[in-house]
């Protein structure tokens, strides 16, 4: 049933034509320009920093019946072909600096945590601090 779904997603992924915008790393806005209004066509598909895997979409499609849907099944083709790049290089970011060690009300250390210089925002995960200002 499973892989049933994922075929019938990548027969409709074919025909579609969608465009990705990256959010931030791993955070890829999918639009699908083949629907008349494509604005109110976008989600956003999640990947998993460590392991590549794609973790969500923001569809009804996904949210509802947890399915690998067609946002995710272009995602994956874009990124295996080499067309689209869901992590580019964050390192390159001068505005985050990083990481500090932030510590709990005891004073013992118990996270750490990334900096914007911009404005001041903080984050656990360097990712995060890519369009904070
Ligand atoms: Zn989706
Ligand atoms: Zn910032």
């Amino acid at each position: 049933m499973v892989a049933n779904s994922i075929e019938t997603a990548q027969k409709r992924a074919q025909w579609e034509q969608f465009s990705y915008d990256i959010e931030a790393p791993g955070m890829v806005e999918v639009t699908n320009e083949s629907h008349e209004n494509p604005a109110a066509h976008q989600y956003t598909v999640s990947i998993d920093d460590v392991t590549d895997e794609l973790m969500a979409c923001t569809c009804p499609h996904h949210v509802h019946r947890n399915a690998f849907c067609k946002h995710m099944t272009a995602v994956k083709t874009a990124t295996d072909d080499g067309t689209l790049e869901t992590f580019p290089s964050a390192d390159t970011d001068e505005r985050v600096s990083g990481p500090y060690t932030g510590h709990d009300k005891y004073g013992n250390v118990d996270h750490t945590y990334w900096k914007c210089e911009e404005c001041g925002a903080q984050a656990t995960r360097k990712g995060a601090l890519t369009d904070c200002c």
